[in-house]
C-alpha cells in the first residue's frame, strides 16, 4: 500500500477518535493530521534494505525530514522557554537546511540524531523517544521491527508521552490507532497483499 493510502486511513482513524471524544473542530483537525502522520510512521524503515531500490524513497525521506524540521521550529517557539526556543528552532532550521542539501543515504539516521538532540534541549521525552525510533528505523530492514507488536508498544509509549505534553484528549488513541491501521493495511488480512507483516519479531518472523 502506498503512502497516500496509509495517510488517508490514518487520518480517518483520527477522525473517528476525535468524534468519540467529542473534540472541538480545531482539535478534530489536529487529530486528523496526527492520525495521518501516525499512519505513515512505520514506513520510515524504507531507508533500510530497500534504500536505493525505490527511486521515490530519497525524496520522501527528505520531505519527512523537512517536515519534522518545520514542526520542530514551530514547536520550539510555541512550547519552549527563552533559550530553548532558539536552540530548538536552530536545530529545526538546521535539519531543514541539511536535509535539503545532503544527497546521501544516511539522511534518516541524521534526522533521528537531530530529533533526539531537539528532544534533549526541549526536555520533551516523546521527542527523544521519537528520535530513537527514527534512528532504529534507519537501520532495520523494511517491514520488520517497525511493523511488529514491539513497534506498536514503543510507538504507544511515544504517544502517551505526547498526550501528557500536549494535554489534548485523544492524542494517544489517535497515534496508536493510526499506527495499527498501517500494520493492518500491510498485513495478509487484505487479500491483495502478497507479503505480510512480521508481527511477532523477534520471537517469530512468520509473515501475517
Ligand atoms: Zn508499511
Amino acid at each position: 500500500m502506498n503512502g497516500t493510502a496509509h495517510a488517508a486511513i490514518g487520518a480517518a482513524t483520527g477522525f473517528i477518535v476525535a468524534n468519540s471524544f467529542q473534540s472541538s473542530p480545531s482539535t478534530t483537525l489536529f487529530l486528523v493530521g496526527l492520525g495521518g502522520v501516525s499512519g505513515l510512521i512505520p514506513d520510515l524503515d524504507i531507508d533500510g534494505k530497500l534504500r536505493g531500490k525505490i527511486t521515490l524513497s530519497h525524496k520522501m525521506i527528505r520531505t519527512v525530514a523537512q517536515l519534522i524540521g518545520i514542526l520542530m521550529v514551530f514547536y520550539s517557539f510555541y512550547e519552549g522557554m527563552d533559550t530553548e526556543k532558539y536552540i530548538g528552532g536552530g536545530i529545526g532550521i538546521g535539519m531543514i537546511v541539511i536535509s535539503s542539501s545532503i544527497k546521501q543515504k544516511h539522511m534518516l539516521t541524521l534526522t533521528g540524531i537531530g530529533v533526539i538532540a531537539g528532544g534533549f534541549f526541549l526536555e520533551e521525552t516523546w521527542l527523544m523517544l521519537l528520535g530513537v525510533y527514527i534512528l532504529i528505523a534507519s537501520f532495520v530492514s523494511h517491514r520488520s521491527y517497525t511493523h511488529s507488536i514491539l513497534g506498536v508498544l514503543y510507538f504507544g509509549l511515544i504517544a502517551s508521552k505526547l498526550e501528557v505534553s500536549l494535554a489534548i484528549d485523544g492524542v494517544f488513541y489517535t497515534c496508536l490507532a493510526g499506527y495499527i491501521s498501517h500494520l493492518i493495511a500491510d498485513s495478509k488480512l487484505l487479500p491483495f497483499n502478497k507479503r505480510g507483516v512480521k508481527l511477532f519479531l523477534p520471537i517469530s518472523s512468520k509473515e501475517l
